[in-house]
Formats: C-alpha cells, structure tokens, sequence
C-alpha cells in the first residue's frame, strides 16, 4: 500500500512522536493488504491518495478508478447534507466520525457501510490527511430492514399491520392533542369474503384480498395510514380531519369502490363491505376506545343489512354492552332451565269460546331479570340459538296441551311462534314430526305461528317447509299481518290457515279512521280467500266492538286475558270453561 504514513491520530492526548519502523511498516502494510475492511486513504480535501485491495472489494472501484476522487460514501454523506456537515464537525472537535451509510457500488447498486473517519494530523496539529474504515453491512442491513417490514407490514397485501397501525394511531392522536384538530377512524370488514374463500379456494382469497387492499389504498389520501388487521378487516385513519362528513364521504368511496365485480384470475367474484365509523376526540380519547367504537359501528353496519356505512354513537354503545350481556346470558339459559312460556287464550269473538292459545316465551336471566323477548329472541336468532331453544318451545307446548287434556279440558290447539332462521334449518320438519311423535300429540293440537318477512327471504325452502307441515296437519298462521309487504300472493302461494292483524292497527282503532279502513280491508280480503282472521293486542271494549262489526273471527289481547303462567292459565281456563258450560 503506497503513501502510507500514519503519524499519529489527532485527539485531545499530548502529541506522540513519530516512531515507525521500517519493519511496522511493513507490517502495516500487510495488515492492510489482508484486511476485511475497506481503508481508504484521502487528503484533507477527502481526496483518495491510497486504498487497500478491500477497498475494490466492497466498491467494485479499483485503485486507479478512484485516484485523486471522492470514495463513494462522501457523495452518499453529501446527499444528507446534515449529515455531511455532521461528520465535519465531528472530525474538527473529536477527530473522528462514526456512522452508517448507503453508497453506491460501481454498478449502480447500493451497498451499506459502516464507517470510521479519521483525521490525521502532522507535527503541527494540522489536519494533513484523512483515513476511512468501512466494513460492507449490506447483509446486516437488509435483513435489519427485512425485519422491521415483517414486524410492520403485512406480508399479502404490504399494507401496515395491526402493530404499525396501532403505532400510527398513537402518534396521530398525540398530534390532534397538539393542533386540536380531530381524527377519523374507519373500520371495514369484508362482506361474503367467506364465501369466496370457501367457494373458490385460498389461493382466490388471497387475490381479492390484494385487489380489496389496493382499491381502499386509492380511495385514502396520502396521508391517511389504510392498515389490514387480519383476515378481512381493515381500518383508514384519517388525521387532521377538516370536516367530520368526510369519513362518510371516504366511507362512500370505499364501497363504491369494493362493490365493482373483482377479475380473480379469470374468476369473477363480488363482495361488498360493512364500515364502522368513529371520531377522536368525540366518540373516545384512546386508542383502545376508538378502535372497539369503531367495531361496534361496523357490527351495526352488517346488523342493518351489510354494503353501508355506520357511525357510532353513545346510544349505540349502551345498546351493543346490552346485548353482549344478554348473548353471555343466554349461553346457558336452556341447560339452566331460564326459559318459560306464558299462554295467552285466542278468543271467538262470536261465541266467547276460547279456541286455543299462543305459547309466549320468557326469561328470567339470574342477573337481569326478565328479559322481554324482542330484546333476547333476536340474540338467539343471531347465534342460532333460536333452534335448539324454538324445539323446547315445540316441545314444552306439546307437553302443555297434553296437560290440559289429560285436566279434563277440551283439546286446545297452542300455537308457536317460529322464526326464520328454524324454517331455513333443512331438519325443521322432520323435527317437529319428532316432537309430535315423542309427546303423543296430534298436529291439529299444534300451530305455528310465522311471518312475512321470513317467507320474504328464502321462498323455495319455505314453501316446501310449510307445504309439508300443512300436509301432517299442523295449523299456520301469518302474525303481525299488515307491518311487512301484506302481499296476497303470499297467502295464495302459502297454506296459511289464519291472518293475525297487527296489534298497531288495533291500538288505535278507536281513534284513527285509516286504522279501521285497514282493518276492515285485511278482514274482507281474508275471507275472501277462506282465511280466519284474528285481530291481536285488543285492550278495550270499544275496540272488540268494531271488531265485531266488521266480523272479525277471534281476539287476543289484555282485554280477555294477558300471557299467563301455565298452572295459572290452567285456572283460568278451568273457571272458563265452567262458565261456557
Ligand atoms: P308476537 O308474536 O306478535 O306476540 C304478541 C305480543 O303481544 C306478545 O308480546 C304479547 O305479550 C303481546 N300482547 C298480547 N296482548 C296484548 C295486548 O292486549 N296489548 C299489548 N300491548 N300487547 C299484547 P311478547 O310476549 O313480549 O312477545 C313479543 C314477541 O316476541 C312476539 O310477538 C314474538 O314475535 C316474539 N316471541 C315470543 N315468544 C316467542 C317464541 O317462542 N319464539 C319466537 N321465535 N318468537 C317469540
Ligand atoms: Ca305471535
Ligand atoms: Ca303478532
């Protein structure tokens, strides 16, 4: 290695005196030549004057390349020019300068190094050159780099994680701290990406997973962090929000934007999305908070019916911890012997005869106490529930009438009500006849009681279901007639025995004269279609009376008898029958 003259290095010690031998420079000079480490000799204008052959290792630049040049990393350092100016001022205080560093190796590639810069001072303390020792840590870098991506980012989509999210949101709620201003959160769950996934395979998801990514990234404004939580949950935030209407607007976007068919290698698919939408600092002042808001919100958005946006509010909170408590609370329910039925008698309004009665369902949670129905039977119909807990209401009204015929009183038909998601189960029919045949009942003792909104969805199933249990005998009825489309093609395509108005339309019969048109209107239609129509909810005398006029066939309502517990009901009905007898 020529020019090689290391005096001394300059620092805050006394100065030594120059004491190399001939023979340490030799050995210098072979240290050199054998090191693993560039060393790159320069002038005090950062001028190469000598290299070592580490040097055209690391670089790819030879010995005559670089002579009287810059080595790479001084326009690498010059590209930061705070950093520049840093590794100057080092070298003038300290005399040396550490740091790391991506330069450019002679084919155009980037390498990192890691450097120590040495001034060399001669006899007087002047700078008179300068030494480099870099070692290449490309290696070390990428997989430092490889690290942090796969740590932050996901591997399918590239898009930032839950942890880089999580990070992102934090920072940005200190931000909005600082300016005041306020901070939107997005959360989108993928609807009927399940189905893709199980319909199509894997390797389908994934596409459309991407695709999914790529369309929520170009809806989002730079600044704005679209993260994938995992599975098919994504959130946007939206810092430094100018106006809260925005996060509906990018909502929008966003499923607009999901909703156009996916091209999946050739396979076409379709999803949509559901978004929860929350804001900082109104809905909640932490992380955690905004995130579960904004979850709740997106539960609320697949609840009304999926493909829309949600946002959330402090009523929506109550009601979703509500129903949290109510779905633990009912887990155990059943096997706890929780659930009743109260009866109510079905009257005609006629004779006064009582022709059968409805099977109420009721709750008493250990905790809540009794719980009305229209706030757990919807639980149950969301965790399925409603099917084992609708067959013990089958059952334990078959039970019932047996009860009441083997007391001594006439065969009373008790009426169930259904819900949808029991008439889609494909064993539906094949379990009532079960239950028939375990309780020795009859069918004419049994009757069920549906709506129209669950023939509304899924009409193939239903007819058949509802064909085959009219077939064994079993009685149908169509409840709260009047509230859904009220479409007569619904009673001509259904074996439906019975029209229950709507307990609405009686309330105010009274006093509103649309209501007795209404009523009046469903009772000829009924029987002009050889339907019997009872009326439910009737409260008063005065209602009973229009009734009667307009030759309604039967009553249910307080003004008889509310839902009762069964041993009272037994009563009742006893003192009833004694009466009509
Ligand atoms: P629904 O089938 O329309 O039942 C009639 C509702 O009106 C009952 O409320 C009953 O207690 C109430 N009612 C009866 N007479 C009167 C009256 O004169 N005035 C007023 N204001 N209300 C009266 P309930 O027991 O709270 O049940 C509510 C709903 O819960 C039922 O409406 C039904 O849809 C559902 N449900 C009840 N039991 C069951 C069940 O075993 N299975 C299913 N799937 N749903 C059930
Ligand atoms: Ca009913
Ligand atoms: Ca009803």
């Amino acid at each position: 290695m020529a020019n090689l003259a290391l005096k001394r290095s300059a620092g805050t010690g006394p100065p030594r005196p120059a004491t190399c031998s001939a023979e340490m420079l030799q050995v210098s000079a072979k240290v050199l030549d054998t090191m693993r480490e560039a060393v790159v000799i320069m002038d005090t204008k950062f001028r190469v004057t000598a290299v070592n052959p580490a040097f055209t290792d690391i670089t790819g630049y030879t010995v005559v390349d670089v002579m009287g040049k810059r080595p790479p990393f001084h326009a690498a350092l010059k590209k930061k020019g705070g950093r520049y100016a840093a590794m100057l001022k080092a070298l003038k205080t300290h005399g040396t300068w550490q740091g790391e560093v991506w330069s450019k190796h002679k084919t155009g590639d980037d390498y990192a190094e890691s450097l120590t810069v040495s001034a060399i001072t001669g006899d007087s303390g002047e700078v008179e050159r300068y030494v480099a020792v870099t070692g290449d840590i490309t290696r070390h870098k990428e997989d430092e780099e490889r690290i942090h991506y796969q740590a932050n980012y996901d591997a399918l989509t590239g898009l930032p994680n839950r942890f880089l999210f999580l990070d992102r949101l934090g920072q940005a709620l200190a931000n909005e701290d600082r300016t005041g201003t306020k901070l939107g959160l997005l959360f989108i769950n993928l609807d009927g990406f399940k189905l893709v996934n199980d319909t199509l395979g894997h390797a389908f998801g994934d596409l459309l997973l991407k695709e999914a990514s790529a369309r929520l990234d170009a809806c989002a404004r730079a600044t704005d962090t679209v993260a994938r939580l995992g599975g098919d949950e994504f959130t946007i935030i939206m810092p430094s929000l100018k106006d809260a209407r925005h996060t509906s607007r990018l909502a929008q976007r966003a499923l607009d934007s999901l909703a156009r068919p996916f091209d999946l290698d050739g396979q076409e698919a379709y999803v949509s999305a559901s978004i929860g939408i929350t804001i900082y600092p109104d809905d909640a002042t932490d992380a955690g908070d905004l995130l579960k808001n904004a979850a709740t919100a997106m539960d609320r958005a697949k609840n009304e019916g999926r493909a829309n946006y949600q946002s959330f509010t402090r009523a929506l909170n109550e009601e979703f911890r509500q129903r949290l408590v109510i779905r633990n609370g009912l887990s155990k329910a059943l096997e706890r012997g929780e659930f009743t039925l109260h009866y109510q008698p079905k009257v005609e309004i006629l004779s006064g005869r009582i022709t059968g009665l409805e099977a109420l369902m009721r709750w008493d949670s250990p905790d809540m106490g009794r719980v009305p129905p229209v706030q757990f039977i919807p639980v149950l119909e969301e965790t399925g529930q409603v099917v084992e807990v609708g067959e013990w209401a089958i059952r334990t009204a078959c039970l019932q009438h047996k009860a009441w015929y083997a007391a001594g009183l006439p065969p009373l038909c008790v009426a169930v009500n259904l819900s949808a998601r029991q008439l889609r189960e494909s064993s539906f029919v094949s379990v009532v006849e079960k239950v028939l045949r375990e309780t020795g009942v009859d069918a004419a003792g049994l009757e069920l009681e549906i709506t129209e909104s669950m023939l509304m969805s899924d009409t193939e199933e239903s007819v058949r279901a509802l064909g085959a249990l009219h077939e064994m005998g079993i009685r149908l009825s169509m409840d709260d007639f009047g509230t859904g489309y009220s479409s007569l093609s619904y009673l001509k395509r259904f074996p439906i025995d019975t029209i229950k108005i709507d307990r609405s339309f009686v309330a105010d019969l009274a006093t509103d004269p649309d209501d007795v048109e209404i009523i009046k209107a469903i009772i000829t239609i009924g029987h002009s279609l050889n339907r019997k129509v009872i009326a439910e909810g009737v409260e008063t005398a005065e209602q009973l009376a229009i009734l009667r006029e307009y030759r309604c066939d039967e009553m249910q309502g307080y003004l008889f008898s509310r839902p009762l517990p069964a041993e009272e009901m037994t009563e009742f009905l006893k003192e009833k029958m004694l009466q009509c007898a």
